[in-house]
Protein backbone atom coordinates (compact mmCIF):
# COMPACT_ATOMS: atom_id res chain seq x y z
CA UNK A 1 0.00 0.00 0.00
CA UNK A 2 1.38 3.10 -1.19
CA UNK A 3 -0.30 6.95 -0.51
CA UNK A 4 0.11 9.89 -1.82
CA UNK A 5 1.83 12.80 0.71
CA UNK A 6 0.12 15.46 -0.56
CA UNK A 7 -3.80 14.31 -1.08
CA UNK A 8 -3.31 11.27 1.57
CA UNK A 9 -5.08 8.66 -0.92
CA UNK A 10 -4.17 5.56 -0.94
CA UNK A 11 -2.82 3.65 -3.75
CA UNK A 12 -1.73 0.15 -5.00
CA UNK A 13 1.95 -1.07 -5.00
CA UNK A 14 2.51 -1.11 -8.20
CA UNK A 15 1.42 2.63 -8.66
CA UNK A 16 4.30 5.21 -8.48
CA UNK A 17 3.01 8.63 -8.90
CA UNK A 18 -0.48 10.47 -8.13
CA UNK A 19 -3.21 10.43 -10.18
CA UNK A 20 -4.75 13.79 -8.91
CA UNK A 21 -1.67 15.96 -8.16
CA UNK A 22 1.41 13.43 -9.42
CA UNK A 23 3.12 13.83 -6.70
CA UNK A 24 5.42 10.89 -6.00
CA UNK A 25 4.02 8.32 -3.90
CA UNK A 26 5.18 7.20 -0.55
CA UNK A 27 5.02 3.73 0.76
CA UNK A 28 2.92 3.40 3.72
CA UNK A 29 5.24 2.87 6.42
CA UNK A 30 5.36 6.91 8.01
CA UNK A 31 5.05 5.63 12.18
CA UNK A 32 8.13 3.37 12.36
CA UNK A 33 10.32 6.23 10.97
CA UNK A 34 9.41 9.18 13.61
CA UNK A 35 10.48 6.36 16.20
CA UNK A 36 14.50 6.12 14.56
CA UNK A 37 14.69 9.70 14.30
CA UNK A 38 13.65 9.64 18.31
CA UNK A 39 15.90 6.95 18.72
CA UNK A 40 18.96 8.41 16.71
CA UNK A 41 18.07 11.77 18.79
CA UNK A 42 18.31 10.24 21.90
CA UNK A 43 21.56 8.22 21.01
CA UNK A 44 23.12 11.97 19.57
CA UNK A 45 21.91 13.15 22.90
CA UNK A 46 23.66 10.43 24.93
CA UNK A 47 26.29 10.86 23.07
CA UNK A 48 26.43 14.92 23.53
CA UNK A 49 26.03 13.88 27.40
CA UNK A 50 28.88 12.09 27.39
CA UNK A 51 31.07 14.24 25.48
CA UNK A 52 30.05 17.56 28.08
CA UNK A 53 30.84 14.83 30.71
CA UNK A 54 34.15 14.22 29.86
CA UNK A 55 34.72 17.75 28.85
CA UNK A 56 34.02 18.36 32.52
CA UNK A 57 36.07 15.79 33.64
CA UNK A 58 39.15 17.16 31.53
CA UNK A 59 38.71 20.81 32.83
CA UNK A 60 38.56 19.63 36.50
CA UNK A 61 41.62 17.61 35.61
CA UNK A 62 43.36 20.48 34.02
CA UNK A 63 42.42 22.82 37.01
CA UNK A 64 43.49 20.06 39.23
CA UNK A 65 46.92 19.74 37.84
CA UNK A 66 47.31 24.05 37.07
CA UNK A 67 46.23 24.67 41.43
CA UNK A 68 48.99 22.01 42.40
ZN1 LIG B 1 -1.99 13.49 -4.71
Amino acid sequence: MKFCPVCKIAYSDNAEYCKKCEAYLQPKQESPQPVKTDAGRLVKMCLYTGAFIVFIMLLYYLLGMLIK
